[in-house]
């Protein structure tokens, strides 16, 4: 039984095939899955354990696709993994299907300036 994303509107429900579609669900803390739920506004909508939102719905850079290993010696290898990880405190962003590196690249252009070169 393929979850159902809770996203108003969004038409990547119910994949035809057994599409390994990445899924996350609602947080367990009470604070971050109110804000879960604000972001993802339903009526008559309780999210419930079995309640997912699509990868697609989240910044690329809130999710984790590998895990770092410490070696013994120190290193650090990086192991891919099978499911998928949010960082903590990620809120979805409803970005449906956006390239991935566009989404809000304008938000925060700090002018960097180094002009005391000596
Ligand atoms: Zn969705």
């Amino acid at each position: 039984m393929p979850s159902v994303c809770c996203v108003p509107g969004c038409k990547s429900n119910y994949p035809p095939t057994t599409e390994n579609v990445k899924v996350f669900k609602y947080p367990n803390e009470a604070d971050l899955k109110d804000q879960w739920f604000r972001k993802i506004p339903r009526e008559d909508f309780t999210p419930t354990a079995r309640s997912v939102v699509y990868i697609n719905h989240f910044k690329n850079d809130d999710i984790i696709k590998k895990d770092a290993i410490t070696l013994p010696d120190g290193s650090t290898e990086f192991k891919a993994l099978k499911r998928f990880k949010l960082k903590p405190k990620t809120i979805p962003c409803i970005c449906l299907n956006l390239p991935s590196d566009l989404s809000d690249s304008h938000t925060n252009s700090l002018p960097l300036r180094k002009d005391s070169e000596m």
